[in-house]
C-alpha cells in the first residue's frame, strides 16, 4: 500500500511515515528489500495512532528493534514496519531497579548498570540488540538470560491498551516469551538488579568481550546464532562436524570462526541465506538425525 492510499492519514498530523525504506539498512544481516511503509513513533501515543491507522486500513505491521535477529526477504515487507529506536531509548535508575525503554540498546543498559555498580546483567554486554528484542527473544549468553532480571514489562496490545506483566507472567523459555504468541508490543521494562562490586563486574565484562571477539565473526554481517541450540547438542559443533565450515551459497557462508553463524560476505541475498540454512538443516539431519530450528526470525514477502 502506498502512503497516498492510507485512509485516515493526514501528513500534517505530525506523524512521519516513509515509503520504500530498504530494510537491509536496519538489520545486522544487511539483507532485506523495501518496506511499503516505515514509521518510527516518537512516543506511545504516536505508536497507538499508527496501530489505529493499520487497523483502519487492514494493514499488517511488524515491530523492529535493532534488527539483530531478523532476516528480511529481498522483496521486503508489504505493510508497515514500526521501528522502536532512540525515542524509546531511555534508561533510568530507581533504587536497584532500572526502568528501560524498549529501544535502549543492551550495550547502553549494561554500561549504565556498570557505572552505577548494579550487578545482574553483565552477561548481556555483547548482545547487539535492543531491550524490546531481547525480552521478546529472552536473549541470553554465558549462563545468563533476560528472564533472570526482568521484573515487570509494560506492553501495548493491538488495540492500543496498556498492560503490565510480571517477569513470571512473561512465560520466558529458551529464546521465547509470551509476546511471541500475543503479538503485543513491549514499551518498557523494569529490570531488577543488585549492588555489585565494580572491579569484578569490569573484569567479567572484559572477559566476556574477549571471548566473543575470539570466537565470533563480529567483523562480518550476521544475525548471530542462526539456529537454536538443539537439546543436548551445540548447533555450531554439529555444523562443523557435518563438514560445513566455510560452506557457501552465493555470498552466504558458514563462518569458519564460529560454525553456528551464517554470515553475509557482502551481497548475500535472502535466497542465498535460505539455500544455505536448508542445506545445513538437511545435512545435519542426515548425518546426526538432529533437526535444527532457526533462531532468526524470517519476515517479509516470499
Ligand atoms: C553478532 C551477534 C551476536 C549475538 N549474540 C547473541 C547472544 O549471545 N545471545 C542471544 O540471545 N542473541 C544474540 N544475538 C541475536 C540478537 O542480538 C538478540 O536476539 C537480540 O535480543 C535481538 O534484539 P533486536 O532489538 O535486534 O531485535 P530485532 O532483531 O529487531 O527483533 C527480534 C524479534 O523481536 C521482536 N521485537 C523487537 N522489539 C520488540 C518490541 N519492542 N516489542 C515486541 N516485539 C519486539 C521483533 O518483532 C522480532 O520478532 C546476536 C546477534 C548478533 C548479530
Amino acid at each position: 500500500m502506498k502512503l497516498a492510499e492510507l485512509k485516515g492519514f493526514a501528513p500534517d498530523q505530525g506523524i512521519k511515515i516513509l515509503e520504500n525504506q530498504e530494510l537491509k539498512e536496519y538489520t545486522t544481516f544487511r539483507v532485506g528489500g523495501p518496506a511499503d511503509l516505515f514509521a518510527e513513533p516518537k512516543d506511545p501515543e504516536e505508536l497507538r495512532d499508527l496501530l489505529v491507522l493499520c487497523r483502519q486500513n487492514s494493514l499488517p505491521y511488524y515491530i523492529l528493534g535493532h534488527g539483530s535477529n531478523i532476516l528480511f526477504t529481498d522483496k521486503g515487507y508489504r505493510g508497515m514496519i514500526i521501528f522502536l529506536g532512540e525515542n524509546f531509548g531511555y534508561i533510568e535508575k530507581m533504587g536497584n531497579d532500572l526502568r528501560v525503554g524498549a529501544g535502549a540498546l543492551l550495550k547502553d543498559v549494561t554500561d549504565f548498570a556498570l557505572e552505577r555498580e548494579l550487578e545482574g546483567i553483565v552477561f548481556a554486554c555483547g548482545i547487539p540488540g535492543s531491550l524490546g528484542g531481547a525480552i521478546y527473544m529472552n536473549a541470553g549468553a554465558y549462563g545468563g538470560e533476560m528472564k533472570e532480571v526482568v521484573h515487570q514489562v509494560k506492553v501495548m496490545d493491538r488495540n492500543g491498551s496498556i498492560k503490565y506483566y510480571t517477569g513470571e507472567e512473561m512465560e520466558f523459555g529458551y529464546r521465547t516469551s509470551r509476546i511471541q504468541d500475543t503479538g503485543e508490543i513491549i514499551l518498557e521494562a523494569t529490570l531488577r538488579l543488585r549492588p555489585g562490586k565494580i572491579m569484578e563486574m569490569k573484569e567479567r565484562t572484559a572477559d566476556l568481550t574477549q571471548k566473543r571477539e575470539e570466537k565470533q565473526p563480529l567483523d562480518m554481517a550476521s544475525a548471530g546464532s542462526t539456529f537454536k541450540r538443539p537439546e543436548g547438542y551445540f548447533a555450531g559443533k554439529l555444523i562443523m562436524d557435518a563438514g560445513l565450515s566455510g560452506y557457501a551459497c552465493g555470498d552466504a557462508a558458514v563462518s569458519t570462526k564460529h560454525c553456528g553463524f551464517v554470515i553475509n560476505k557482502g551481497s548475500a541475498t535472502f535466497a542465498d541465506i535460505m539455500a544455505l540454512v536448508e542445506h545445513i538443516q538437511r545435512t545435519v539431519e542426515e548425518k546426526f538425525g538432529v533437526k535444527m530450528q532457526p533462531e532468526i526470525r524470517i519476515v517479509g514477502e516470499r
